[in-house]
């Protein structure tokens, strides 16, 4: 009897337990199911299409050279995979586990029909696996790090099987390029020509990145320089694992320690999302309902404002046509932006969120909820709230000025002393905004609402 491999953020052949043990179980028949109706409020966006698009093309290209072939579905997963199993008389489904709220139903359904084998693979630990000494889920990254450094997933990953076993009869497909992934008119991802999804393409970003990774802790936070891996959305689509990534680099001279710790915010974030599935959709504390976020008209254009990269504010405004351009923002400057729209424009976190969402190549949920809310202050971790960042002076501090010039092409002709704050300095140029409201006046504004939730 043939068995389904289920292909989810998981999109690699290497170090991956799914489909070894597919393979273990007789000839394997490889689906995908794009499933828009399950995430509910949280459909893959816009960028992370693009990049599904691309990466899917990829896993079939490997699935072939492998003797196999990826079948492609569209509609609720769990009927799907029940239906696929009726037409091909196959009895057990294998996949890789993963934490997003939506694919607990998913499974539940699946389950009811089928035999559904989990395992792990797409987190250095399970989560849920690291706990305190009293056996409680952490809920703060240092520790939960430090108990996490002790647990590393040993230097054997699975290898992928040369053949790939295959049904006598295989089922039909769908077409990819039915799907509409890809932009049509306006093209918007003309700028996304860097990327390379798809295994062969996350392997690339790591040979490159294991020749930096020493210098990892000097360069992470400055914009104008390329010194971070930027793994994010081959680790978000799982074509590389962050077992894979840990091994290549752990041995490395440097500040590897302070890069693999970043590896492990996002088990952290996945440990948080198990404890409260809905972090993408309301503030974990409770404190925050009470928040009096902007709203209506003015707040709406400020929204919109931020959301082109039109603020006023230098740094925030590159971060943004970054991220559109791109589809990817620098770490340091997704910080500022975020505390911008939640701090100086007093407008929701979770209008943000949405935004990242949709732009970003790497959006995951566990990982945007997760720093939108830490950013906030709102999530489980301390109450960053009153804590306002100046984001003139961190442009500074982070010599953001050659980034300003590349992302924002009214300010490049401006000197470094008054590039971070042209309006200040008098010398702003017609064509670049007013900023919209002063960093003292924003500060006060935050802070008085801040106090009404109290
Ligand atoms: P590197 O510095 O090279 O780090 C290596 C890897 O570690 C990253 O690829 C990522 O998987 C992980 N990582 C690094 N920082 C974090 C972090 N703070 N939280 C969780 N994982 C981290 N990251 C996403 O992958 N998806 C998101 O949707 C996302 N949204 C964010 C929203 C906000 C408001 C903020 C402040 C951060 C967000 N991040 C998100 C985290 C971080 O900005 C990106 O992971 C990082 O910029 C990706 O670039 P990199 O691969 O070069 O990172």
């Amino acid at each position: 009897k043939p068995v389904i491999l289920w292909f989810r953020q998981d999109l690699r052949l290497s170090d991956q337990p799914a489909l070894v043990a597919a393979c273990h179980d007789g000839p394997v028949i490889p689906v995908y199911v794009l499933d828009d109706d399950g995430p509910g409020d949280h459909t893959m966006g816009g960028a992370s299409r693009w990049w599904l698009h691309r990466s899917l093309t990829a896993l079939g290209k490997a699935l072939r050279d492998k003797g196999s072939r990826l079948i492609l579905r569209r509609g609720n997963a769990a009927e799907m995979l029940a239906k696929l199993a009726e037409d091909t008389g196959a009895k057990a489904v294998h996949a890789i586990r993963h934490y997003e709220p939506w694919w607990a139903k998913a499974e539940e359904n699946l389950a009811k029909t089928l035999d559904l084998c989990l395992h792990d693979g797409n987190q250095l630990a399970p989560p849920g696996s690291i706990t305190t000494g009293a056996g409680k889920p952490f809920k703060i990254y240092t520790p939960f790090w430090r108990a996490l450094s002790h647990h590393m997933p040993p230097d054997d990953p699975v290898r992928s099987p040369t053949k790939i076993p295959t049904p006598s009869k295989w089922p039909t497909t769908e077409a990819l390029g039915s799907w509409g992934l890809l932009p049509s008119k306006p093209d918007w991802a003309t700028g996304f020509s860097d990327w390379e999804p798809g295994e062969d393409g996350a392997r690339k970003r790591l040979d490159q990145f294991v020749g930096e990774a020493a210098d990892y802790e000097a360069t992470r936070n400055l914009p104008s320089r390329e010194g971070t891996s930027r793994l994010s959305p081959h680790l978000h689509f799982g074509e590389i694992t962050p077992r894979q990534i840990w091994h290549r680099v752990a041995g490395e001279g440097g500040s590897v320690r302070t890069f693999l710790g970043e590896i492990g915010w996002r088990d952290y974030a996945q440990g948080i999302l198990l404890q409260y599935p809905d972090v993408g959709r309301k503030s974990t504390r409770e404190q925050f309902d009470k928040m009096p976020w902007r709203t209506g008209k003015a707040a709406k254009s400020d929204l919109r404002a931020w959301q082109r990269g039109r603020t006023g504010y230098p740094i925030v405004d590159a971060g943004m046509r970054q991220l559109w351009a791109t589809g990817w923002m620098h770490n340091r400057v997704r910080m500022i932006a975020a505390s911008f729209l939640i701090k100086h424009l007093l407008i929701d976190w979770r209008e943000g969120e949405r935004w990242f969402w949709d732009c970003l190549v790497d959006a995951d949920y566990g990982n945007n909820s997760v720093n939108w809310q830490w950013t906030a202050g709102t999530g489980v971790d301390s109450n960053m709230f009153p804590r306002i960042m100046a984001p003139l002076s961190q442009s500074e501090k982070f010599d953001a000025a050659d980034y300003i010039r590349e992302w924002v092409p009214e300010l490049r002709d401006l000197d470094d002393d008054v590039i971070h704050d042209p309006e200040d300095a008098g010398c702003r140029p017609e064509d670049y905004p007013e900023k919209l409201i002063g960093h003292r006046e924003a500060r006060e504004r935050s802070l008085a609402a801040y106090r009404k939730t109290k």
